[in-house]
């Protein structure tokens, strides 16, 4: 099933998962989201080990790496830990991919060797309390001001920010009466920290490594050079990186729905009732084999946009459907495997639990099945 991938690939992977499985027992898990400790130790050594660097151009001390490559590092990271593999998708995918496509000389020159030292983490500020999927709908204002602007507002639930040492902060700068609401809206680095930006922390049931704050504006003031790409077109920006982050979110999500699955294949075989191990029982074993063909089916779909994207550019529809179906995947799949688990897959620190939390948290991150049914169907000239 690894016909997408090359020997540079998979020695990637295998690279991943040894580190990770060192580092990274099950138990430290547990204790990392337990106590809300934010993994700077995964990102020092992913900058470490040159894998903050796998998004960002040669000319700036990085890999180059394809979206491929990306997507099969974060699903190994995936199947230890959401939280850092989203760590990993908004700090550093986010913003080199950014300021890849949209940032200035000076921009690039600043940030992208930052981000492949470890030294500069992203976040990306969407979404408002008043605008998730209809994110267009956002109140965030900047407004200019000699010798910059100054951003009033609130956004929110946004992935690391707190951690973040740069937030690229969406905001409207204009409205064009009778033209889309898309147009008007800008993209902006906000330093971390800078006057008048707070955050507070979301108290989320899972994913609490990751820190998932709301974010206060209160007349923050940033300089001109903190506008990234063309002010009023942040929207077709945003637009850009979404195949990306869609495709690093899907492979996430078949990350854990792996690791449920292979948890949930090894307590099947050693539990038993009725004088044998439960695996022998067919309606126990036939869910997980049905999940693990969907999860195989995802992979190659995630795999073969990835790929697309890489040759041939743009692929909104694939990301779409790699999104939509990897996320329903991966839903079914830590379900089927917590039923396995019987009472204990219900338990406060059960891994079958926290990974069917994960999934459904990171079906809503660059938007919900719903949004992706919507795209897809646009794509298809349904709407
Ligand atoms: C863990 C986590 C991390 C996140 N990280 C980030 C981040 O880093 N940056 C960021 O900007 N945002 C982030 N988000 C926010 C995320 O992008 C939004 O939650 C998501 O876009 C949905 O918005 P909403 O929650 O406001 O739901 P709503 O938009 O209020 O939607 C509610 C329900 O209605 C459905 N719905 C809405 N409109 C339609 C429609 N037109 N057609 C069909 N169904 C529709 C939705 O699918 C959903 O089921 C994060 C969210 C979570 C949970």
């Amino acid at each position: 099933m690894d016909v997408y991938l090359s020997p540079d690939q998979l020695a990637m992977r295998a690279e991943v998962r040894a580190f990770l499985d060192e580092h990274y027992p099950p138990e430290r898990i547990l204790q990392i989201e337990r106590d809300e400790e934010y993994p700077d130790d995964f990102y020092r050594e992913c900058a470490d080990r040159g894998w903050t660097g796998l998004p960002v151009p040669v000319e700036y001390g990085g890999s180059d790496g394809s979206v491929l490559d990306l997507c099969v590092f974060v699903e190994e990271v995936g199947k230890t830990s959401i939280s850092m593999a989203t760590l990993y998708i908004t700090g550093t995918i986010f913003g080199s991919h950014a300021l890849h496509i949209c940032g200035s000389k000076a921009q690039t020159d600043r940030y992208l060797p930052a981000i492949v030292s470890g030294e500069k983490r992203f976040a990306l500020a969407m979404s408002e309390p008043g605008a998730g999927s209809d994110f267009a709908a956002m109140t965030t204002t900047a407004e200019k001001v000699e010798g910059g602007w100054r951003i009033r507002g609130a956004k929110g639930p946004i992935s690391g920010a707190e951690r973040a040492e740069v937030v690229i902060t969406a905001a409207r700068t204009a409205t064009y009466p009778g033209e889309s609401r898309q147009k008007g809206i800008s993209l902006f680095l906000v330093d971390n920290p800078t006057p008048g930006v707070s955050f507070e922390r979301r108290d989320y049931l899972a994913m609490k490594a990751l820190m998932v704050n709301d974010i206060t504006y209160d007349d923050v003031f940033v300089g001109d050079d903190a506008v990234l790409g063309e002010i009023d077109d942040g929207w077709l920006n945003l637009a850009r990186l979404m195949d990306p982050e869609r495709l690093a979110n899907a492979a996430q999500a078949i990350g854990v729905a792996q690791a449920a699955i292979d948890d949930a294949v090894v307590y099947a075989r050693n539990r038993e009732q009725y004088g044998k191990p439960i695996a022998r029982f067919q309606a126990v074993s036939h869910p997980l084999a049905e999940a693990q063909a969907e999860v195989a089916a995802a992979r190659l779909l995630i795999y073969a946009a990835a790929h697309k994207r890489d040759v041939e550019g743009p692929c909104p529809m694939e990301a779409s459907m790699a999104k939509m179906l990897a996320n329903n995947v991966a839903g079914r799949a830590t379900s089927a495997a917590m039923q396995v688990a019987g009472a204990r897959g219900w338990e406060a620190e059960s891994h079958f639990l926290r990974r069917n939390l994960e999934v459904r948290g990171c079906e809503l991150g660059g938007g919900t099945s719903q949004i992706q049914r919507n795209i897809i169907a646009r794509h298809m000239g349904l709407r």
